[in-house]
């Protein structure tokens, strides 16, 4: 008889996202005549930059030509898009050959299948709380977790303890939940450690468009010694509003190598067996975004949500609630009133002012207490919920 993957028993059964649906629905279901606001959604609601939108049209009537049509791309990307990605990081003074760099349908796509290349018997290293994909792609191998405790004494940004052997590491910064981001100095405790244990680093840096404050790293690259520690995963989700077009990018160093193989090597033949290429038109639409037109209109775009971000951010410091996030990330983690569980405060919005926030303990144990709040909705609707939000707990 057929063995299913036994591993996935041990997965948490009751994802977060769904049970803040559910719990939406039910209201909603219950009191149809009242309005939702969402300050949850980690979507983007702003369309498509005008360069994308071109360039797409314009891949459609070459895919409507004999001499234009373009049939398979190469698994690892189309050269096109690999030398635009690798102008954006010269940007920032960060030389990569077009061979370090992986063109994917989205960041969620390469977390998953990164894991491939690593042996099963490597143990795992994941900040708590954190993005939950890290955990549960290698739970479902089989993989041994071991959970390091960020928190507001460590700001939400724990660095590496000499105690704790791990052999994969998973770093997001800027963070989803906790919006916080590491600076050049504590990026490069991380690489020192990994250099010195043999570790690699899984860099999440699928916000780093968010990063305002220059002197912080967009990419684990900017660091000395990163090339021979670490695999950057990164998305034109929320960079350019690609969550629904689904394109991102990783790169591997070629100084890459662990046990004398190259990881950008075993990454090659990876791709070339599980991936036959990301759609031609969407890398087009990718390539655009890489444009000087393109890039200002994405960060008009992000503009807006910082907008968003900074009304939230104003109205918990009028309520002289804890947060942290918001400057340099879309999001706001902010503790929850009178110690408060995050589902019980989660309920308490959602009953009392119909605000849909993102409970912390969704993204880890070490969440509870704490609320994700996102600055990708509307901005009247978010206009609205602070105003809300404001008048609840301002006598608590
Ligand atoms: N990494 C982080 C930290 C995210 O928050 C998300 C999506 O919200 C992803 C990866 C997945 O991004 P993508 O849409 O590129 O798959």
């Amino acid at each position: 008889m057929t063995k299913p993957n036994r591993y996935y028993d041990n997965l948490e059964q009751n994802l977060m996202f769904f049970k803040v649906l559910r719990k939406t629905n039910d209201f909603i279901h219950a009191n149809p005549e009242k309005h939702i606001y969402q300050m949850g959604i980690g979507d983007v609601t702003l369309p498509l930059c005008k360069a994308s939108i071109e360039a797409m049209h314009k891949a459609v009537d070459e895919q409507a030509n004999k001499e234009t049509f373009h049939g398979y791309t190469l698994g690892a990307g189309a050269p096109f898009l690999r030398n635009a990605v690798a102008s954006y990081y010269k940007k920032r003074n960060v030389e990569l050959s077009i061979d370090e760099i992986f063109i994917t349908n989205g960041a969620g796509e390469d977390i998953g299948a990164l894991v491939d290349i690593f042996d099963i018997d490597n143990k795992v290293l994941i900040i708590d709380p954190t993005y939950p994909q890290y955990a549960d792609t290698n739970i479902m191998d089989g993989r041994e977790i071991i959970r390091l405790c960020a928190n507001e004494e460590n700001g939400f940004l724990p660095l590496p303890d000499p105690n704790i052997k791990a052999d994969i590491i998973y770093i997001c910064s800027p963070n989803n939940p906790t919006g916080a981001v590491y600076n050049k100095q504590q990026l490069k405790q991380w690489v020192d450690h990994a250099n010195k244990t043999g570790a690699v680093i899984i860099m999440d840096s699928a916000y780093e468009a968010f990063i305002e404050d220059p002197s912080l790293p967009r990419s684990i690259f900017e660091i000395e010694g990163a090339k021979t520690c670490a695999i950057e995963i990164c998305s034109l989700s929320k960079t350019a509003g690609f969550t629904g077009m689904r394109c991102g990018y990783t790169v591997i160093p070629n100084e890459l190598a662990r046990d004398n193989r190259s990881l950008n090597r075993l990454w090659k033949r990876n791709r070339a067996t599980k991936l036959n290429g990301v759609p031609y038109i969407i890398q087009r639409a990718a390539e655009a975004v890489f444009t000087d037109d393109g890039m200002c209109e994405c960060m008009k775009n992000i503009g807006v949500y910082k907008n968003n971000a900074r009304c939230i951010m104003q109205t918990l410091d009028k309520l002289g609630i804890w947060y942290c996030g918001g400057v340099n990330s879309p999001y706001i983690w902010m503790k929850c009133p009178n110690n408060m569980g995050s589902w019980e405060f989660f309920d308490y919005l959602l009953n009392e002012i119909q605000v849909v926030t993102i409970p912390g303990v969704g993204f880890g144990n070490g969440g509870d207490g704490y609320m994700r709040l996102s600055s990708f909705g509307d901005t009247n609707e978010i206009e609205k919920a602070c105003e809300r939000l404001y008048a609840l707990l301002k006598g608590i």
